[in-house]
């Protein structure tokens, strides 16, 4: 993966790289932007590896903190897209880090206001854009759905996330992380957690464990449901008060606008029990209902 013509380049998953463009700059970690930046080589470069860019690719790349990645995405991609909320960090990154490559622009923006199906039609024809990051936790699902739900042309997304949270993407029925954020994910792609990262690869160290997991977008959700939006309605209500049965759950959410009886019927016709939970449901049985309760 590294290439001689960068040999020179002054790569930050290297600490001492990283310590003394923080110091140069008198950089402070803003906690509220849950900055805890990569110092290890290797981690950044089997992301890179595990995200699959190659020469052909536009990569938008969220949060590139001090451009730790952005250097061995450059390397690899077409083109890249960084976007990034500190303004303090603009200059590190367009001045100093990033000022050898020249096929990256960074743009100071929240990527949750961001237009990034513009973006993926303006420098990608509207093709398949890759996204890759170490993305600020604290926005982990809206950054996450944002991308699947706003129609941005996706290849694969390849982030690193809290254990936690990669361990609920990744899951099925019957265990504890199941949830709403496994369905919604599963419906949009297929999720696989890639590479487990100790607190010790960043700086400052954050003080939970974190994963890297690759989510593949489907072409086409694996289910065909006839109007997704109640679907999903229906899982945020049976998850919203996971230890109750969906009968109450979902029967009493003001969300989701269907009768007892009308759930009652539809459960008996998909061949589940009265007492069920949304816990015990498949993507597939979440499908199966809606399009029942819809005939
Ligand atoms: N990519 C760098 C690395 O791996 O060393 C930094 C990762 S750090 C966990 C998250 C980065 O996302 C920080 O640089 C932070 O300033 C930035 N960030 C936080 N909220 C953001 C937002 N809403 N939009 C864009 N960037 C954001």
């Amino acid at each position: 993966m590294s290439n001689e013509k960068y040999k020179n380049v002054m790569h930050l998953g290297n600490p001492t790289n990283t310590i003394a463009v923080l110091n140069r700059y008198g950089f402070n970690f803003q906690k509220k932007f849950g900055q805890n930046f990569l110092i290890d080589e290797n981690i950044v470069e089997k992301i890179v590896r595990e995200a699959g860019v190659t020469e052909d690719d536009f990569v938008l790349e969220i949060g590139p903190g001090i451009g730790t990645m952005t250097q061995i995405l450059c390397e690899n991609a077409r083109e890249v897209v960084a976007v990034e909320i500190d303004t303090k960090l603009i200059p590190i990154l367009t001045q100093d880090t990033l000022s050898y490559y020249d096929n990256v622009t960074v743009i100071n923006e929240d990527i949750l206001k961001l237009d990034i199906k513009k973006l993926a039609d303006d420098k990608n024809g509207g093709r398949p854009i890759k996204v890759v990051a170490n993305l600020p936790y604290y926005i982990t699902t809206p950054i996450i759905m944002g991308l699947f739900e706003s129609n941005v042309p996706l290849d694969s997304i390849t982030i690193m996330v809290q254990k936690e949270v990669a361990d609920r993407m990744q899951v099925g029925p019957g265990t504890k992380d199941y949830g709403a954020l496994s369905l919604a994910v599963q419906y949009y792609a297929k999720p696989k957690i890639v590479l487990n990262v100790p607190a010790s690869c960043f700086m400052p160290r954050p003080n939970v464990d974190s994963a890297v997991i690759k989510l593949e977008r489907y072409d086409k959700p694996p289910v065909d449901v006839k109007d997704e939006h109640l679907m999903f309605r229906i899982i945020r209500a049976s998850f919203n008060q996971r230890r109750k049965t969906m009968l109450n759950s979902v029967g009493n959410s003001g969300e989701v606008n269907v009768s007892k009886e009308k759930l009652s019927e539809s459960l008996e016709k998909c061949g589940l029990p009265q007492t069920v939970r949304g816990e015990a449901l498949t993507l597939q049985q979440f499908a199966q209902l809606t399009n029942t309760i819809l005939e």
